[in-house]
């Protein structure tokens, strides 16, 4: 019952509905351009969803029996895919080539030019087989491997992968099924089912698109919040909120506090500048001798941490130990002088259900201070 209601909707009305979601999300996207007009992306998505809406209006106009008409659309709606392709590409900071379009145009043109030596369902095979294959490339854009966190991309995908599939289904039709009885476009049961598709993936395409572009936007706030923009370190912020996470019973870990020493000769001497590039390289140095598992922050002007999970003292105090000497053999050229650095760090290891956390953070700061008081350049560990 309900599924022959559902297949007796006219196209017309579909293709109306369709129209006008699409023209509602392309306002929306220009709407969003308008307050970030950095952000390309959202005009690829405003075009894209422009031109397909005219497309589904221009639809049920025209005379879809005239082959040359069809030609038109279809090229229109190629094209429409084309855009929103670009525009993910766009997202993801991808280069796009602008010629793509023309040859797109050019590829769906051509075989209608051929209608009289063709049959229609061969053309719209093809046509179908293009939609298909920009599909797939959308979908492929989504796939590649990004460092962004962006859940959206999953229901993105299922959004054109539905799609992705209405038009498979056409293909089939028109080379497997009826490939002698088709008109350019066949008014059937399965275009209604497509029809339906479209309205669905339509929806969930253009909310999803909104809801990447905010996740993005949330993922980089985070960034701003929990990095130190100097040194692209993490921040005090981000130290403390890590150490909360980390429950006294979920097993030991090591803190190691590096103090860059006597720096504040550097800064004297050669300048605050030369001070911030000791600072950076004193980052690097210590991304390159940690493991991907620790967590570096920059917690002062010239004070570092690292938490080091499921560490012992004696790995612990040897990678503080490398640190030290990494930074020791380090040396860079500003203003024609050579610039040197030492480092002295303080080692201490939080045992499962032992110390408390402001306990394992002085104990490491007391390290640190003997290490100080020691002649600095060296590392100290608390020994218990
Ligand atoms: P010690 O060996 O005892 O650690 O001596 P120190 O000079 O390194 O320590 P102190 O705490 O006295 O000085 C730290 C200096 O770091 C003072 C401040 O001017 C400098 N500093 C803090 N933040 C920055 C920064 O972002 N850039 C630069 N260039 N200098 C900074
Ligand atoms: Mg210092
Ligand atoms: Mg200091």
């Amino acid at each position: 019952m309900l599924i022959q209601y559902i297949l007796d909707i006219e196209p017309n009305t579909l293709f109306v509905v369709n129209a006008i979601s699409l023209g509602a999300f392309a306002i929306a996207f220009f709407c969003i351009w308008l307050k970030q007009r950095d952000k390309a992306y959202w005009l690829y998505w405003t075009a894209a969803n422009f031109v397909l809406s005219s497309v589904f209006t221009i639809f049920v106009v025209i005379d879809r029996s005239q082959i040359m008409q069809m030609a038109f659309v279809n090229a229109l709606l190629v094209l429409g895919v084309a855009l929103r392709w670009q525009a993910l590409r766009s997202f993801f900071y991808r280069k796009n080539y602008v010629e793509f379009n023309l040859i797109v145009l050019l590829l769906v043109i051509a075989p209608y030019f051929l209608s009289s030596y063709v049959k229609h369902s061969v053309i719209f095979g093809a046509v179908n087989v293009i939609l298909f294959v920009e599909i797939a490339l959308i979908i492929r854009e989504l796939l590649k491997p990004n460092k962004e966190v962006l859940p959206s991309r999953w229901g993105l995908m299922v959004a054109y992968g539905i799609v992705g599939l209405a038009f498979l289904l056409r293909v089939v039709q028109a080379w497997l099924i009826s490939p002698d009885t088709m008109t350019p476009l066949p008014l059937d049961h399965l275009l209604t089912v497509q029809l339906l598709i479209v309205s669905i993936h339509i929806v969930a395409s253009g909310a999803f698109a909104i809801s990447i572009a905010y996740e993005r936007g949330i993922s980089e706030l985070r960034q701003m919040v929990l990095r130190d923009p100097l040194t692209e370190l993490y921040n005090r912020r981000a130290y403390e909120l890590t150490l909360a996470e980390h429950k006294p019973d979920d097993g030991s870990f090591a803190l190691i506090l590096l103090d860059i020493d006597h720096f504040k000769r550097i800064n004297d001497a050669f300048g605050h500048a030369a001070g911030d590039i000791a600072l950076k390289r004193c980052a690097n140095i210590l991304m390159q001798v940690f493991r991907k598992t620790d967590f570096i922050a920059r917690i002062g002007g010239e004070e570092f941490v690292a938490i080091l999970p499921e560490t012992t003292m004696k790995e612990a105090y040897e990678f503080a130990e490398a640190a030290r000497k990494a930074v020791e053999n380090d040396a860079f050229e500003y203003n024609g002088n050579i610039v040197r650095l030492t480092i002295s760090a303080g080692v201490c290891l939080a045992t499962a259900g032992g110390s408390s956390f402001s306990d394992i953070t002085q104990n490491a700061d007391l390290s640190l201070y003997s290490a100080k008081n020691n002649g600095r350049n060296r590392v100290e560990i608390f020994a218990v």
